[in-house]
């Protein structure tokens, strides 16, 4: 069965890809393997999650509680690019976004959990979007708080990593996604 996506202008089939694939998504740009939908023009290597593939087209986000957050299939800059609101890093595939307020997050840290446990930490973390103590030091990189504002921090000690930083009790620390 063929599908069409709003950010495709191919259509997709439902496809299983295979690990050593080393496919991309074309939605979250993260490794893709399982279940997906591909695109069936055979040198095009448009690839998403099923759960990219399912977005809801519009969000209430926390973060940005004024307006609702729009999906969009790519960033409307110059450049194909856009600086995420929540983690800092350059994006080059789907947003949500406020087009009123230039408010842009990747799609993966618009679905970051609020409460979080992780290696790092003993204590579960809290999601931060507009951190108000004094100086930040990630517990992790050591780094303070970079173009992106969000942090998850602890409620109960002076400790608080950012959320590209954060690992979770069942991730791998080493496998670092390209
Ligand atoms: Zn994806
Ligand atoms: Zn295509
Ligand atoms: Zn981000
Ligand atoms: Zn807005
Ligand atoms: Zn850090
Ligand atoms: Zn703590």
């Amino acid at each position: 069965m063929l599908n069409q996506h709003f950010s495709h202008r191919h259509p997709l089939a439902a496809a299983t890809v295979a690990e050593d694939d080393g496919a991309i998504c074309s939605g979250c740009e993260l490794r893709l393997s399982g279940d997906a939908y591909k695109c069936i023009k055979p040198k095009c290597e448009f690839h998403l999650h099923d759960l990219c593939f399912s977005l809801p087209p519009e969000i209430h986000h926390p973060s940005h509680p004024k307006h609702p957050l729009i999906l969009a299939g790519s960033p409307p800059y110059a450049g194909g690019e856009f600086a995420c609101d929540a983690c800092g890093d350059l994006g080059s595939g789907f947003i949500y976004r406020c087009p009123r307020c230039q408010f842009d997050l990747h799609i993966h840290c618009a679905a970051l959990p609020e409460t979080v446990i992780g290696k790092n930490h003993g204590h579960p973390l809290r999601l931060v979007f507009h951190y108000k103590g004094k100086g930040f030091c990630c517990g992790v990189c050591e780094g303070g708080l970079g173009n992106g504002c969000w942090v998850y921090c602890c409620g109960d000690c002076d400790f608080g990593v950012h959320v590209d930083c954060f690992v979770g009790e069942d991730e791998d620390e080493d496998e670092e996604i390209e």
